[in-house]
């Protein structure tokens, strides 16, 4: 909605977050926005016909480094008559001065109230920020739940990997868009220009965009029932001009993709604090545990000519000394070593450092010697995920102990002296010896280094466990019980200190890993669940200092659902997901293969036999 005099209202809104607001909370320089390259300024967000709150539900730190937010950011503002600007969660410190001061959420960029966006769209990137969208939405003055907004409120659109089950949060969302952002929102933008041009109301918009576009998903014009035993029976579209299944928006030409080559520098520290060019989209792998693998399709690819010519843009740009060459898995990368060398020749001088992260763990061990010259010599991190051979198979981790180990040793013998591995615990079929096997990988990739340099490595071994992901041959999986977890977890606190070493061991938490299993494979009875906890204070659950189990077991309680019901449960191979009308890739035959796969690679036995 468009509101008279807004310039008049943002610059009251600026005045009072800037006395009200910055003096009195931590980090203040994460609110102040204004900063270079911001591409809205003073009167942009007034005279546009569309106008676009980009909300990322986390804290500016975090959100700045989102490289999709940055992506829609920059096609918004580039395209004729429309207006985007950025929008982060307020910290918990800020949030309570906001209500106790009857401060609305706000835009980073020109102070603007974001209830006076006609498009509000919300990246829905991991399942512990659900809360912060309903902070976001309350905060702005938009009713939390989609049956209360009225023509006088934005249209709340959502996107990003938690978009491909979006049913936990279905209640809060008027449109989900499934897949890329770049071409569906290009097509929304123009859509909803024409619609608003000829008057359509805000509930006929959803509809038609639902009905026009076929990755367009408007949840609550879509009715789901239920069996007596809990599981979906049925998933019926209200109108037959819907589609009965949503596809996913691909982008057409990814190469020439809309990108911010002018980015955004931030004034504070934020997590990835580099110039980021996306090399590829989708990873050509299929780890059997990983979403993204197995969803993120077809492979997207960019000419290293026109990677280095975006990389220079943004140095020329933003000066700074990290170019980060970005992809899910950067190793499989065909380019890869011509890009990093012609980046390396290019920017060397520059005293600018190449930065290659998602490196596969053994495209990385081969790329290692000519690594040397051509990229910054930090730590090594490797996701090995299982321990042992067997299981690295089972969840086709292409790497064996073998390679990995020749790996490090080469690495050593160039410089490097720490390496961070990460792991997964509670893959079907996990067996003891997978468990322990986590902490003698361990103590041999730090060994390895004796050979080499007389002193063993500084190891750093995170564990975390397994979230089992729609869409990919873990969806029918039941994730183990918290207790196994925690067994899991003093068996190998035991063998750490069963002797002196250079490995350190962490966990991630359990009751988070649980938690996420839960809304990854949810349903929408659980965003009473969601609007329960958020009511009682949960907010920022992905950290560590404002997570509170118990806050969620109470919501659980209220709300009379069983979280172990949703986590831990073995799926009939035949049960309807909430997410079986989304089209996610493979087919859910092939996934059914891949999981029984796992059993037979291991030796384990399939619960599956056991499902009546
Ligand atoms: S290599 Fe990484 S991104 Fe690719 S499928 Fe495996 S875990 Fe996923």
């Amino acid at each position: 909605m468009h509101v008279a005099g807004g310039g008049l209202m943002a610059s009251i809104l600026g005045g009072r977050v800037s006395e009200e607001l910055l003096p009195y909370v931590k980090q203040p320089s994460q609110y102040i926005g204004n900063e270079i390259n911001q591409l809205a300024h003073e009167g942009d967000w007034e005279k546009s016909a569309i106008r676009v709150a980009i909300a990322f539900p986390d804290t500016y730190t975090i959100g700045m480094s989102h490289l999709g937010c940055q992506i829609l950011y920059w096609l918004v503002n580039h395209t004729p008559d429309c207006c985007a600007e950025r929008v982060y969660c307020p910290w918990t410190d800020a949030e309570a001065l906001m209500r106790q001061r009857g401060l609305p959420l706000f835009t980073w960029d020109t102070r603007q109230k974001v209830s006076t966006a006609d498009i509000f769209a919300v990246s829905l990137q991991y399942e512990m920020a659900f809360t912060n969208v309903l902070t976001l939405l309350d905060l702005a003055g938009i009713p939390l739940r989609a049956r209360d907004r009225d023509d006088t409120h934005p249209l709340v659109l959502a996107g990003g990997p938690q978009a491909d089950n979006p049913e936990p949060m279905a209640a809060f969302l008027d449109l989900v868009v499934l897949g890329d952002g770049e071409d569906s929102m290009a097509a929304i933008l123009a859509a909803y220009l024409e619609m608003k041009r000829g008057g359509v109301r805000r509930r006929d918009m959803i509809r038609q965009i639902a009905r026009r576009f076929p990755w367009a998903y408007a949840p609550n014009l879509y009715d789901v029932t239920y069996d007596g035993d809990g599981t979906i029976h049925s998933i019926e579209r209200r109108d037959p001009e819907l589609p009965s299944v949503i596809e996913r928006c691909p982008t057409a030409d990814f190469e020439h993709a809309p990108f911010p080559v002018r980015p955004i520098v931030p004034y504070c520290e934020v997590v990835h604090d580099r110039m980021a060019i996306e090399i590829m989209r989708g990873c050509p792998q299929r780890c059997r545990f990983c979403h993204a693998g197995y969803t993120k399709r077809p492979l997207g690819l960019r000419s290293v000519d026109r990677i280095l010519e975006m990389a220079e843009e943004s140095w020329r740009s933003t000066g700074m000394n990290e170019l980060g060459l970005l992809s899910l898995s950067t190793a499989d990368y065909p380019h890869l070593r011509e890009l990093a060398e012609r980046a390396n020749a290019r920017f060397a001088d520059r005293k600018v450092n190449i930065s290659l992260p998602s490196l596969r763990v053994d495209k990385m061990l081969q790329n290692i010697p000519w690594m040397v010259s051509s990229v910054r010599k930090s730590g090594l991190t490797m996701a090995v995920e299982a321990a042992r051979d067997d299981m690295r198979a089972a969840i086709r981790k292409l790497v064996t102990d073998g390679n990995l180990l020749d790996g490090v040793r080469q690495a050593y013998q160039s410089g490097w002296r720490s390496i961070k591995l990460y792991f997964m615990s509670g893959f079907p079929g996990e067996r003891t010896e997978d468990i322990d096997g986590i902490w003698d990988l361990s103590l041999k990739v730090s060994e390895a280094r004796r050979e080499v340099a007389g002193h063993a490595a500084r190891v750093k071994s995170s564990v975390g466990w397994l979230v089992p992901k729609p869409y990919t041959p873990f969806q029918w999986a039941g994730q183990p019980t918290a207790d196994y977890f925690h067994d899991v977890r003093r068996r190998l606190r035991a063998l750490s200190k069963s002797r002196r070493s250079s490995v350190l061991l962490q966990v991630h938490s359990v009751e988070r890993s649980i938690l996420e299993a839960v809304f990854a494979r949810g349903d929408r009875r659980l965003g009473d669940v969601i609007e329960t906890a958020w009511r009682a204070g949960a907010r920022f659950d992905g950290w560590d200092e404002c997570f509170d189990p118990r806050r969620w077991q109470e919501a659980f309680d209220a709300c009379g659902i069983d979280p172990a019901w949703y986590a831990h449960r073995e799926r009939d191979p035949h049960e309807v997901f909430p997410w079986s009308h989304l089209h996610g890739g493979a087919p859910d035959e092939y996934l059914s293969r891949q999981y029984d796969d796992v059993f037979i690679k291991v030796g384990a036995p399939s619960p599956r036999a056991t499902i009546a």
